[in-house]
């Protein structure tokens, strides 16, 4: 099928993103295409569109994708058309030190979908079998793109190395934060206190199993939270916001020898004061997490347990990437559906496929 087109979704440096045709990509030996069904968007993309992570352009984004799968390379082993799958979206060079020594999430050349290799915003993706994980049978499309937040997490949590009975403070209730929660409350940490601004996403974070939920505009909320510990402080802290602000909050409310996880991502030159002797003193680890390690299949066998339908999903078609976008940073997760165009251009109220659409003008 020499010449075939497909709708895609690029990014043309800051702040320009377009709805553009390109060649549909075809297989190689041990890769299979996928088309995507749902692809959820983050503040990871957010900071590529305002400029913060330089990437090299034009890229297809999206690194948060299900989708099914519609050609097979012949040395494929495991997946046929048909299968629902969700994609790890890293390639990792194999060859540095990291790599050599079981660490290939700190690679020195990593390639991420949707980042420098071109990602899942778009009506078809070509990805290494070894990167596409089958997703359990009957899952909602929706649900599988949050296998890679999912994966996040867990990498998270394992770096946390929690302790069942003891307290975690997690600032930030956005679909990481909620995630988070839902995995303390499975390892048995307890109380489960979260700080967040938006009530929106304080509710969200009582549906995932938090004990408490504190504002931090109310000027007590450190007290509040304090108290819910029987004023011991915290054993455990995620920052799930990225931010220095939050860095300092966590480690104002630490008990000695706490965990501070810094998990969310903040803008790369933002920089925070610590105080070495309280580090010392009180003997903290302040500990970073970075994408997902040899958790993907941990995180499909999780998927299913997790609530994830209690995010509040707000779908978006292809076309409709700038409401998308616009909507991030509100409560509940962001999904965009790459297979369909919105209603604007139609009358009769239903999507309709983007392969029935015309280039627009
Ligand atoms: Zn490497």
């Amino acid at each position: 099928m020499d010449g075939e087109m497909m709708w895609a979704l690029l990014y043309h440096g800051h702040p320009e993103l377009r709805l553009e045709k390109i060649p549909l990509p075809e297989v190689d030996s041990a890769s299979v295409r996928i088309r995507p069904l749902a692809v959820g968007i983050d503040g990871t993309d957010a900071h590529v569109l305002a400029g913060e992570f330089p990437i090299d352009y034009p890229r297809v984004i999206g690194h948060e994708v299900a989708g099914v799968v519609d050609q097979v390379g012949d040395g494929v082993i495991n997946l046929r058309e048909g299968d629902l799958v969700c994609i790890e979206p890293h390639k990792y060079c194999g060859l540095c030190r990291y790599c050599r020594t079981g660490r290939e999430h700190l690679c020195l050349d990593k390639k991420a979908f949707g980042f420098h290799l071109e990602g899942g915003l778009a009506e078809a993706m070509v990805v290494p079998e070894r990167v596409a994980y089958l997703l359990p049978g009957g899952i909602d499309p929706e649900i599988g793109c949050l296998t890679e937040p999912v994966s996040c997490c867990i990498h998270g949590m394992d770096q946390l190395e929690t302790v069942s009975g003891m307290g975690l403070l997690i600032f930030g209730a956005g679909s990481a934060g909620c995630i988070l929660i839902k995995l303390a409350k499975l390892v048995g940490l307890t109380p489960i206190v979260v700080v967040e601004p938006q009530s929106e996403r304080r509710e969200m974070a009582y549906l995932f199993g938090a004990d408490d939920v504190v504002d931090p505009s109310d000027g007590e909320w450190k007290n509040k939270a304090q108290g819910l510990t029987k004023n011991a402080d915290f054993d455990f802290v995620i920052d799930a916001v990225g931010s220095s602000q939050v860095l300092e909050d966590a480690l104002s409310i630490t008990a000695r020898g706490a965990r501070v996880l810094v998990f969310g991502v903040a803008p790369p030159n933002d920089v925070s004061r610590v105080n070495p002797y309280q580090i010392f003193r009180k003997e903290l680890s302040i500990i970073g997490s970075a994408i997902n390690p040899f958790t993907f299949h941990r995180a499909v066998e999780l998927l299913s347990s997790l609530g994830l339908e209690h995010l509040a999903i707000r779908k978006f078609a292809l076309d409709e990437y700038n409401a998308a976008f616009g909507g991030l940073g509100r409560g509940g997760k962001v999904v965009i559906t790459p297979q369909v165009m919105s209603t604007t251009r139609r009358k009769d109220g239903d999507y309709r496929k983007t392969k029935d659409c015309e280039p627009p003008r």
